[in-house]
């Protein structure tokens, strides 16, 4: 079983989620659950709380068809100590904000060195962001996003993905979300067979599909290795529809959530109604 959908908005509360979900024909969503370019937010309420719980058992989605994204200020390799206590603190406050509201999956973009410090001491920074955040909180795994590779993001290859992975100390509560733009503009060709499945036999031998938690649908504007993050709608862009009629055909990919951040957002259900007739 396949959970697709896209990234749905929240203004209003989280609770309006699963209603925007449900409105474009999605068996599975994306949602931030507070506004992803501030710093904090207040607490979520606990009428908002029971809203949210009661939508998600209105039109029948469960917690592993539901992936959170955290908010984009944070940087949980930040080589400045002060900033990366800020960092820290804010993904500890995401994370609880899922427990909050019965949701397992918290999906980020691993860090970024800012050219202050190197490549492996940022990624031991990352996984010790992470092992912090898991003590302190219970149930939410940590998942973190392949990125394009743009400025000093790390996260761009599978090795440094691995490194991560191998520094957490519970791997029951870590995973990994591949974008589909991301990995293109980073260099993995997803968009002919061969190429594709040369790719994630990569993707086995160095992280392991154990760790897949969820994926993002997108084409890409720019060229395979372009390091550039430009999301296009499925078929419009570089990568081309192939891609994503191999994923949905490929049982290696149920059972997690597969989310559209695709820019038009009126083409979402057609787009879902596509992917759910590629299965
Ligand atoms: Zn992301
Ligand atoms: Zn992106």
């Amino acid at each position: 079983m396949k959970y697709i959908g896209a990234h749905v908005a929240i203004a209003g509360g989280v609770s309006n989620a699963p209603h925007n979900a449900h409105e474009i024909g999605a068996t599975g969503f994306a949602m931030f659950t507070k506004a992803p370019s501030r710093w904090s937010a207040s607490p979520l309420k606990p009428s908002e709380i029971d809203a949210f719980k009661q939508a998600m058992a209105e039109y029948g989605y469960e917690p592993c068809q539901v992936l959170v994204h955290d908010g984009y200020l944070i940087n949980l390799g930040q080589p400045d100590e002060a900033k990366l206590e800020q960092s820290r603190a804010a993904f500890i406050d995401e994370m609880r904000r899922c427990e909050q509201l019965g949701l397992s999956l918290l999906n980020f973009h691993p860090g970024s060195h800012l050219n202050a410090i190197g490549i492996d001491d940022c990624l031991d920074r990352i996984a010790e962001s992470i092992n912090i955040a898991l003590e302190s909180t219970r149930g939410v795994k940590a998942v973190i996003e392949n990125t394009a590779g743009q400025g000093t993001n790390l996260g761009h290859r599978f090795e440094q993905i691995a490194h991560i992975i191998s520094k957490v100390e519970d791997k029951t509560r870590v995973g990994v979300c591949i974008d589909t733009c991301h990995a293109f503009a980073a260099g993995y060709d997803l968009s002919t067979p061969e190429a594709f499945d040369a790719v994630w036999r990569e993707f086995d031998d160095i992280i392991g599909f154990r760790y897949l938690s969820g994926m993002h649908l997108n084409d890409a504007k720019k060229g395979l290795g372009s390091r550039v993050d430009r999301h296009a709608p499925l078929g419009d862009g570089e990568l081309g529809v192939r891609c994503f009629e191999m994923l949905m055909a490929d049982d290696r990919f149920d059972g997690i959530p597969l989310t559209l951040e695709t820019p038009d957002e009126a083409r979402w259900p057609q787009e879902i109604e596509w992917l759910k007739q590629q299965q």
